[in-house]
């Protein structure tokens, strides 16, 4: 068995999330870094913005900044201040300030007397014109009054609308006879932020919020305005009633920039929305967690990859290791059936051994059985003529004492006899120790049943037995020898006519032959009594006869099988079912040719 780690089998997802936590920390420099470089990024693009717009705002107003003192030499103005009560001449300064404010794009220019008072101005045709109107309360005259320059940021009072003045004296020689003053509209310049996310934010000197993007904001105090502040406001009223709303610009909303203007003493800041950052720092964080978790997905299908590699690995090794195992299990058991077999082997052939040794003593047994029953046989069929051949001799000499001649003649007579029937067993006894020796050669079976049934002609046709013939004309070569096939028909029908002698008539004996493949089949049939049962058994064995002992010797059938048997053959013994001995006799079939004269004829 291979052991699969136990850490194999732990669920991933734990270390995993364990990693996570571990590696969730590399975000806070991340979120550092780019919280950095945004803002950086913020900061420089937000402060390009606030120095083009404070270019902008400051080469507007310096573009007016000149105009008063120059407007200052006019004579024509002079003129006007010099005589304020001559239509002409203030008509003549209405005029050239109309005139001169369309040129420069300036909001409005007037001219002030000395005592504050507007004496022309360039909206002198509207319904709302300065003229006749008391400015003396703002500090831009005060300051040209005073022969410096004057600059005031305010709401104008009939117009209430924004405006940077710039003012410069008029004098006549050493003394100043007015003041001439253009107002530059800062409506505009704030228009012209346009619609963005970052807030414009200018504040005064006082820290009021005078240019705004954001409406809300517009003439608010950024930051506490003293008492001698609010004095001066009450005084020169740059702002509308109500105003100076205290404004918290909150560091955590917005990103501030600021630009001072040293010129003027305001200040411009950009405002730019926290949220506009972290929107950008959000979307990094989320580009970073996603990646790290891509990273961890990534880890993940990994180490599942590996642990199915791993448990596959292991997995091959515990079926090899259970091959191998099998195959050891399964040599093993080879190798004890291997044994056992080899051993039941050598039993089976001790056992055969033994068997054969046992076989040998059997037949060596049935051999002296044999050869008992047959000496036993032998001597008696011999010793029967021999005692009765003896009893009749000695008869036969006393009949000759007595000199009863034909007696003694009859005695001989039939001790001839006895000493035929002791040749003819003696030749049987050597006709079948002879046959089994001879090699079979080609015959023609039908010659060897003409010949046999000759033989036995004259005794068929006195017992008037009806020959019934099934056989082909064309020759049966059958490997046998001419003596022995002759011998062994002789045989049979001598026991069909043998049988047939205790049946009255009709007798009949049936000779049918035929051939196929396996060889020829010769059938001897009689409407006999048939074999008995015991004979059916026996009727091989030699000597067992149901005959009388006269007639038979119980040698004709075992000499029949074992000729055949020495042939190739075989003989088999049945009863017909319509009742009669059926005898078979099979034969090898023989190359056909000119039946050769048969060698054992001529050694015979
Ligand atoms: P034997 O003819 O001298 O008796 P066999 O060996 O030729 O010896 O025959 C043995 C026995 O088989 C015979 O005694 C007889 O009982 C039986 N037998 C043989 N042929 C026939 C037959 N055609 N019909 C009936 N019985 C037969």
């Amino acid at each position: 068995m291979v052991n699969i780690p136990a850490s194999l089998h732990l669920p991933r997802w734990r270390t995993l999330t364990l990693l996570a936590v571990l590696l969730a920390p590399l975000l806070l420099p991340l979120h550092y870094m780019a919280e950095r470089y945004y803002r950086e990024q913020l900061a420089e693009q937000n402060r390009q913005t606030l120095d083009l717009y404070v270019a902008n705002l400051l080469g507007t107003l310096g573009r007016y900044e000149v105009l008063p003192d120059m407007l200052g030499d006019m004579p024509a103005l002079r003129a006007s201040l010099a005589d304020p009560a001559d239509p002409a001449s203030q008509a003549a300064a209405n005029q050239l300030l109309e005139r001169i404010r369309q040129r420069s794009g300036a909001d409005v220019i007037y001219l002030m007397r000395a005592d504050g008072y507007s004496q022309a101005a360039s909206n002198w045709q509207q319904a709302d014109s300065f003229i006749g109107q008391d400015f003396s309360f703002r500090p831009y005259f005060q300051e040209a009054m005073q022969d410096r320059p004057g600059r005031f940021f305010g709401l104008g009072t009939t117009s209430r609308k924004r405006g940077y003045y710039f003012a410069a004296p008029v004098r006549d020689g050493q003394e100043i006879i007015g003041v001439v003053v253009v107002k530059v509209d800062l409506d505009e310049p704030e228009k012209l932020w346009g619609n963005t996310p970052e807030q414009l934010l200018v504040t005064d000197s006082f820290g009021v919020v005078i240019l705004t993007s954001n409406d809300e904001w517009r003439f608010r105090a950024s930051q506490p305005i003293s008492a001698a502040q609010q004095a001066v406001i009450a005084r020169n009223l740059p702002y509308p009633p109500g105003s100076l709303k205290p404004l918290t610009i909150s560091g955590k909303e917005w990103l501030i920039q600021e630009r001072t203007l040293d010129t003027i003493g305001w200040t411009a800041r950009i405002l730019a929305p926290r949220e506009l950052l972290e929107r950008q720092v959000r979307t990094v964080l989320y580009v970073g967690g996603a990646s790290l978790l891509a990273l961890l997905l990534l880890l993940a299908v990994m180490t599942l990859r590996r642990r199915h590699y791993l448990e596959r690995i292991a997995l091959d090794a515990r079926a090899k290791r259970d091959l191998e195992l099998n195959v050891q299990e399964r040599t093993q058991d080879l190798q004890t059936l291997n044994q056992r077999l080899q051993q039941e082997v050598h039993e089976r052939e001790q056992a055969q051994r033994e068997l054969m040794r046992a076989q040998d003593e059997v037949v060596q047994a049935g051999k002296l059985s044999a050869l008992g029953t047959m000496s036993a046989s032998i001597s008696h069929e011999l010793n029967q003529p021999l005692a009765a051949i003896r009893s009749y001799a000695e008869n036969a000499a006393t009949l000759l004492d007595h000199n009863r001649i034909d007696d003694a003649r009859g005695n001989l007579k039939l001790i001839g006899e006895l000493t035929t029937r002791m040749a003819n067993i003696i030749s049987h006894l050597k006709a079948y120790a002879r046959g089994a020796r001879r090699a079979p050669e080609s015959v023609v079976l039908q010659d060897a049943l003409e010949d046999a049934l000759s033989l036995l002609a004259a005794r068929r046709r006195g017992m008037n037995v009806e020959l019934i013939r099934d056989v082909p004309d064309a020759p049966l070569w059958v490997q046998a020898g001419e003596t022995r096939l002759r011998q062994i028909i002789n045989n049979l029908l001598t026991n069909a006519l043998d049988a047939l002698i205790e049946k009255g008539p009709p007798r009949r004996l049936w000779l049918i032959a035929s051939q196929d493949e396996k060889g020829v089949t010769l059938i001897l049939r009689d409407n006999g009594p048939g074999f008995s049962a015991e004979a059916l058994a026996r009727a091989h064995e030699p000597f067992f006869t149901t005959k009388a002992t006269t007639q038979g010797l119980g040698l004709g059938l075992a000499i029949c099988d074992t000729l055949l048997r020495a042939l190739g053959g075989h003989l088999h013994l049945s009863n017909h079912h319509e009742g009669g001995a059926e005898v078979r006799l099979h034969l090898q079939r023989g190359k056909p040719g000119v039946a050769p004269v048969p060698q054992e004829e001529m050694r015979g």
